[in-house]
């Protein structure tokens, strides 16, 4: 019996694919290929970190382990020439071919390589040699928001409130260069210095130029859409369900349609059988069921997230958290 946590790290509607027996990389020089050729239509010139070049792991000084995920482990790394301060992710090749995730792979990296939003995980650039890929990433000082909430078990209003206008921009960001996430929870959000927020894991994003619709159920259990779950096409909504959920989750320290048995969840989210503690501000509450409404066109709009009553009573309590 998966007990609740491994459930919700694992419960991806498609599964990402179980090693191939073959052990075969065959697939994995184009993949890789098509990544080094479009690595200079991208380039970066972020802070420091110079654009066009041809990195190789020596161009960088190890610091200490910062994570590990499904597919390698990140390291907080230096660049020796300019001295700036990033992320390095090292990802084994065989493996991302072995859990035939290449192509989900090099979408994430195509979407993210071209994000330029204070709250969007950087990609400054990515190299590879014959064992592993590696991505250079923005530097996340705190680590993950899940972390972060396991540790005080629910967050106050003015914390989560600042959290959620920040993954509210982002959503704006996204949704205007018409890119749904699709995998929005605390696990893929990262907070740096002064509690800025910075949405990553693009792994289940996709580009959806307007009025097109997606059929691909993905995600994570609990975040999951009603139209995702009753199999129905989604489209950019999709974010701003998972935005509800996560407001609920930070401020009550679970989320809203949790169940022992996945089948009970998926029920409860087709009902939209919601239940807000007392503890809940009623302001918070009525943000939480304008964004949390089984029919995606009456959800409320991202760009009202910010002018919400609950939003502008809390906005004078930010600065403190920006110190
Ligand atoms: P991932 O493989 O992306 O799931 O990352 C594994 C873990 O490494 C995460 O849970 C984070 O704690 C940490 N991590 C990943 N990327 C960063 C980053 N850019 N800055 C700081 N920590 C990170």
């Amino acid at each position: 019996m998966p007990t609740l946590q491994s459930l919700r790290k694992s419960a991806h509607w498609k599964p990402v694919g179980v090693p191939d027996p073959s052990g075969s990389t065959v697939s994995a020089d184009s993949v890789f290929k098509r990544l080094s050729t479009r690595r200079r239509a991208v380039g970066s010139s972020a802070n420091g970190v110079r654009a066009h070049k041809k990195w190789t792991p020596a161009d960088f000084e190890l610091g200490r382990k910062l994570g590990k995920g499904k597919f390698g482990r990140v390291y907080c790394v230096r660049e020796k020439a300019s001295g700036f301060v990033c992320a390095l992710k090292v990802m084994s090749k065989e493996e991302i071919v072995s859990y035939k995730v290449e192509k989900q792979f090099v979408r994430e990296i195509e979407i993210q390589a071209n994000l330029r939003h204070t709250n969007c995980l950087r990609l400054y650039g990515w190299f590879y040699d014959e064992k592993n890929v590696y991505l250079i990433l923005e530097y996340a000082a705190k680590g993950e928001l899940y972390k972060m909430l396991k540790d005080c078990k629910r967050f106050d209003e003015p914390r989560t409130s600042y959290y959620i206008y920040q993954v509210a921009n982002a959503l704006v960001y996204l949704h205007r260069k018409h890119i749904i996430h699709r995998d929005l929870k605390p696990e893929n959000i990262l907070i740096h210095f002064h509690n800025q927020v910075k949405l990553s894991d693009f792994g289940w994003s996709v580009y959806a130029p307007q009025d097109t619709r997606r059929t691909t159920m993905c995600g994570t259990l609990d975040y999951l859409p009603p139209e995702m779950v009753e199999a129905k096409s989604h489209d950019e909504k999709v974010d701003v369900w998972a935005l509800g959920v996560l407001l609920y989750e930070l401020l009550v320290g679970r989320p809203p349609f949790e169940d022992e048995h996945s089948s009970t969840t998926y029920k409860r989210i087709a009902k939209v059988d919601l239940k807000i503690p007392q503890f809940v501000s009623s302001e918070a509450a009525d943000l939480i069921k304008g964004l949390l409404r089984y029919d995606p066109v009456k959800r409320m709009k991202l760009e009202d997230v910010s002018k919400h009553p609950w939003m502008v009573k809390n906005r004078p309590l930010w600065q403190k958290l920006r110190e």
